[in-house]
């Protein structure tokens, strides 16, 4: 912290997968960080190795009730189920922790003129019928879906910020995060590399849902942190949105195939059903993050799916 003054960063969702990386990193940096979470998909297992940090403290919380601290001087909004299974689970749920829970949090960022960013997503783009997508495509999404209370939950917390800094001159920031991966996965999250992963390591048959010609593309959760970091730092007129992910894209058999063969796995291909709306392709354009905040990720697909194996292996070891 050599002359830089520490600062309070409150991260909402920061027991789940995303979070648990930052509040680590935050750590790391020699910050003070207040986690707030009510645990519906994160665990204190992902914060174990920092919760008795004299720098950390948990408040299980969910944000769609009040919440009110002095003293704050950023907030990372990451709060919201992120996986289909998950935020589907309730998806009215889902709707008031991208709205009314935004809302306290934008209240908290008001009182505290406290910069806040929030984790917004590439499903505002839906099912994008632009390739690669970039900031400006205002998206293909079904309001009505089984998906819209996430997609149209965001897209509304977008909205939310943007009027925030326009009515208040709140200090915001919005990044749109593509397809992450790593450590601290939930297991029961149905995610695609956790779940070809598990099933590949237990010698299970790997669910192709469709075809398996639908792709995505994925980023190691090391570079994502680097580029939040990164863009809360940036100047105040800087607003985003911004998306920030990994252009590298791969159909979902591509992806099957090299998780096998990086397991030694003998387990078979199974195709199932396609959810619906699932998105068919998806990529970022990341030409603003490079301009903007010198960043563009390091970690290659195998470099990355290297680690979570052995993460979950070892897991699976435990249990
Ligand atoms: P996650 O489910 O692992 O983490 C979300 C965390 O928020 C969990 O700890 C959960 O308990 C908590 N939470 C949920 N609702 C809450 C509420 N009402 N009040 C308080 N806490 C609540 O998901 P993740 O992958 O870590 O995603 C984190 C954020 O990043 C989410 O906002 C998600 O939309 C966004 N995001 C993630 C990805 C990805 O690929 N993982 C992609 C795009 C956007
Ligand atoms: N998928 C799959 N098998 C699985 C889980 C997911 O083929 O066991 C597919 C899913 O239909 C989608 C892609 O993998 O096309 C990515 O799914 P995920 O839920 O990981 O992310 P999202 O759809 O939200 O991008």
């Amino acid at each position: 912290m050599a002359g830089n003054k520490q600062k309070n960063i409150l991260v909402t969702g920061g027991a789940g997968f995303i979070g648990s990386h930052l509040c680590k990193y935050l750590i790391d940096l020699g910050q003070k960080v207040i986690c707030l979470d009510n645990l519906f998909t994160g665990s204190l297992s992902n914060i174990q190795e920092i919760y008795n940090h004299p720098n950390f403290e948990f408040v299980n919380h969910d944000i769609t009730e009040p919440y009110f601290r002095e003293n704050i001087d950023e907030i990372y909004n990451l709060a919201c189920p992120a996986s289909p299974i998950h935020y589907q689970y309730n998806p009215i749920k889902t709707v008031k922790t991208c709205t009314i829970g935004v809302i306290n949090m934008l209240g908290l960022a008001k009182k505290n003129n406290a910069k806040i960013l929030q984790a917004s997503t590439s499903e505002v783009y839906g099912d994008p019928n632009i390739h690669p997508q970039n900031e400006i495509y205002n998206g293909n999404v079904n309001p009505i879906g089984p998906r819209s209370c996430y997609d149209e939950g965001k897209r509304c917390s977008e909205t939310l910020f943007m009027d925030y800094n326009r009515e208040h001159k709140l200090k915001i920031k919005i990044i749109r995060i593509f397809n992450t991966f790593g450590p601290n996965m939930a297991t029961n999250d149905g995610r695609v590399i956790s779940n070809f992963i598990l099933q590949a390591i237990s010698d299970n048959d790997l669910t192709i849902y469709g075809d398996g010609t639908q792709t995505r593309s994925f980023q190691y959760i090391d570079d994502l942190i680097e580029a939040m970091i990164k863009m809360m730092n940036t100047d105040n007129d800087f607003l985003g949105p911004i998306n920030i992910g990994n252009p590298n894209e791969i159909t979902m058999n591509k992806l099957a195939s090299i998780i096998l063969s990086l397991t030694n796995s003998k387990s078979k291909i199974s195709y199932k059903e396609l959810p619906q709306d699932d998105p068919k392709r998806r990529r970022p354009d990341i030409k603003l993050a490079k301009i903007n905040l010198g960043w563009e990720p390091n970690y290659s697909l195998e470099d990355g799916l290297y680690k979570t194996i052995n993460y979950f292996k070892k897991l699976n070891e435990v249990n």
